[in-house]
């Protein structure tokens, strides 16, 4: 592309939006590559409950890798497959892997090895996807029950077509899953669908946490965010603990589980049931 001489602003700034246009077209290609050719993999990161510091549960974490050996975070790979549709098979893929890793997990151990896994849906893949369908298969033909997995779901999806989705999570919640909102916190200012829908744990977004012991104003929300589930009845994680000092005042403030970098960071399959196998 020949940039003119005279370069205008308006020129510019369409220069700009051609070039993220293209860099975004050419990562949507590689990205589709990826998912075709089984390229995705899954991290995962246990989440441990407070008070014992037992592992409770692992969160599946997308990773992907592109063909230079290039690492893309899930915070820039996932909104690109969500524009482009990709979400859809990425989504399916991540439930069938998680599933078919914690039946490995539970073959390994010779029974229930003692976890739960916490698979992440995109709002846009809740409204585009037979989510409930997709997840009862994935249980039936790994032959997990319900309980052992849990949907973490943003506020975001409450916003377009909040009925819908209340029903995908009924139709979730019969199967026997635990449902937990993640990010809560920075979504959606209007409370009342808390009272309304399924949801079993709040997840206290990081942003909250990185710092907190510094920052009296952090602590106001986190407590506030703990005693509004516990009068509702519901659990709640901590995401982003970095420190054995984070995660005793966390638990000392009566959060249920957490999940951080002091416990462990996303490992690999293998790496994630040698963690788990150590510490049970
Ligand atoms: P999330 O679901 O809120 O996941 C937690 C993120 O916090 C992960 O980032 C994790 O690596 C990071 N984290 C955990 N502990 C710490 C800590 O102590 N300190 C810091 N600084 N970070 C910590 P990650 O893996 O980069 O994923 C980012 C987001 O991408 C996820 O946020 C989730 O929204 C999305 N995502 C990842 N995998 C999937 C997937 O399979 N499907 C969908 N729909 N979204 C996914
Ligand atoms: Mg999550
Ligand atoms: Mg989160
Ligand atoms: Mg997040």
């Amino acid at each position: 592309v020949r940039r003119s001489k005279v370069s205008g602003k308006a020129e510019s700034y369409q220069m700009q939006a051609f070039d993220i246009a293209r860099e975004q077209f050419s990562m949507e290609t590689a990205l589709r590559r990826a998912i075709e050719n089984g390229d995705m993999r899954l991290t995962y990161q246990p989440i441990c409950d407070l008070s014992t510091g037992r592992i409770v549960a692992f969160e599946s974490l997308a990773r992907w890798t592109d063909e230079d050996g290039r690492p893309h975070s899930p915070d820039t790979f996932i909104p690109v497959a969500e524009e482009s549709g990709l979400i859809v098979p990425l989504g399916r893929w991540a439930i069938d892997e998680a599933a078919r890793t914690l039946a490995a997990w539970d073959a390994r151990a010779g029974g229930d090895c003692g976890v739960k896994f916490a698979v992440n849906l995109s709002a846009i893949q809740l409204q585009r996807d037979a989510i409930p369908q997709l997840v009862e298969h994935a249980l039936a033909t790994n032959g997990l029950a319900g309980a052992r997995l849990s949907l973490e779901l943003t506020e975001s999806a409450l916003v377009t077509d909040p009925d819908r989705i209340a029903g995908i999570m009924h139709a979730l919640k019969a199967l026997g899953t635990t449902i937990a909102m993640d990010d809560f916190g920075t979504g959606y200012s209007n409370l009342a669908y808390l009272q309304k829908l399924p949801i079993d744990v709040l997840k206290i977004d990081r942003s909250f946490i990185t710092g907190m012991l510094a920052d009296r104003d952090k602590v106001a929300i986190v407590r506030a965010i703990l005693s509004l589930s516990q009068a509702l009845g519901m659990m709640t994680t901590a995401e982003g603990i970095e420190t054995r000092e984070l995660s005793q005042t966390l638990a000392a403030l009566g959060c249920t589980y957490g999940q951080g970098y002091v416990y462990a960071r996303p490992l690999e399959a293998e790496a994630a049931y040698s963690f788990l196998s150590a510490s049970h």
